[in-house]
């Protein structure tokens, strides 16, 4: 199979190239990426390395440029396209929503009408649980048949792309499904997210800012278990369906923030509230049973299990993770959380 990941040099997009090289060896991956501040050649050296030019090849593109997609479908024989490119950040899409109209929306557009005109066969679009809003205490998880209700720039980007994907199967009856995932954490993540934000400050005794009291709850599924997901997706999914995936996992940031500073020694009193993110979601959470149902789909990671390892992953890349601290990165931290 030839696939095309777009979005392939961040965070989940190389966990799931990583992921397809250690599993099959049938998969040609043509990795699409516009290599924003977030997209990182590095989370792909060992795979260009092994498989670059044979089974492997990365196209420095915009998924937004209808002329570059329509070239790359000619160019490489796609059976199925899986896309995760987006602008995923919530801080900065309340900062600026204009890259995630242009990524999330257009390019989804872009890439769905590029895909069909090249009869291409299976699409698999990466959305968030982040598109349903958001829950109380006591509400029952969020089900595909919760309506959408996006709280945040990002999320009604996010939704709105679900909307063309649904919009492509209904219309063309192309043979588009969706996946929702709950909140993603393990190697390779940009640290502006909580896990490697809050590692990275506290290793270097820095205040960990914590929004409002710290009591929004989100589900965490480790990376590799929403790759799974993803490509169990890709197999068994029906078109024009979405499918929820969450890792079980339902905790308070100021939990997770706990977990990161025991685990690292550091005294709780690193920790410093910050002014609430504007619209901030109080808790979301995932029933996954139709993914179990259909997919087989079942998580392997505990929380315990994942943290530890992922922690452990940034001690012993502190390289890598040095390399993306640093210039675009900085400007924007310092921008959004002062200079501290
Ligand atoms: P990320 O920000 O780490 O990576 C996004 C990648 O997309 C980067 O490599 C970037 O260079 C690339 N990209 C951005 N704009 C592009 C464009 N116009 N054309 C081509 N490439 C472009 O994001 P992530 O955390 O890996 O998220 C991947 C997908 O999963 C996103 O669609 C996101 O909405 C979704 N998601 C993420 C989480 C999470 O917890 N991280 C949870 C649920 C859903």
């Amino acid at each position: 199979m030839n696939l095309l990941v777009t979005g392939g040099c961040g965070f989940i997009g190389s966990n799931y190239i990583h992921y397809i090289f250690s599993t099959f060896n049938d998969i040609t991956v043509i990795n699409v990426d516009k290599l924003t501040y977030a997209g990182n050649l590095l989370n792909l050296q060992s795979i260009e390395k092994e498989y670059g030019g044979k089974r492997y090849f990365f196209e420095h593109e915009d998924i937004a440029d209808a002329e570059a997609m329509r070239t790359i479908f000619e160019k490489y024989n796609i059976d199925a396209v899986v896309n995760f490119a987006a602008e995923s950040h919530v801080d900065r899409s309340i900062d600026d929503p204009t890259p995630f109209i242009t990524t999330n929306v257009m390019g989804t557009q872009v890439l769905l009408s590029a895909a069909r005109d090249a009869k291409v066969e299976r699409f698999v679009h990466i959305s968030t649980d982040e598109v349903y809003g958001d829950l109380s205490l006591d509400d029952p998880a969020f089900t595909e048949q919760t309506p959408l209700h996006p709280s945040s720039p990002y999320s009604a980007s996010k939704a709105s792309a679900d909307m063309l994907a649904y919009a492509f199967y209904r219309t063309y009856g192309y043979n588009v499904s969706i996946t929702r995932c709950s909140n993603n954490y393990g190697p390779y993540q940009f640290p502006e997210k909580l896990i490697p934000l809050m590692f990275s400050l506290a290793s270097s005794d820095k205040p960990l800012p914590v929004y409002g009291t710290g009591m929004n709850i989100r589900d965490w599924i480790h990376v590799s278990d929403h790759c799974k997901g993803v490509h169990l997706t890709l197999m068994k999914g029906e078109a024009g369906k979405a499918y929820n995936f969450g890792g079980n996992a339902e905790r308070t940031n100021i939990d997770v923030v706990r977990t990161i500073l025991r685990d690292l020694g550091k005294p709780e009193d690193l920790i410093t509230f910050v002014k609430d993110r504007p619209g901030h979601d109080r808790r979301y959470a995932m029933n996954y049973s139709l993914a179990q149902k259909e997919l087989g789909y079942e998580p392997e990671y505990t929380f315990e299990r994942g943290i530890k390892e992922t922690l452990d992953w940034y001690r012993n890349n502190t390289d890598w993770l040095n390399d993306v601290q640093s210039g675009a990165y900085l400007e924007f931290m310092k921008k959004w959380y002062g200079d501290k």
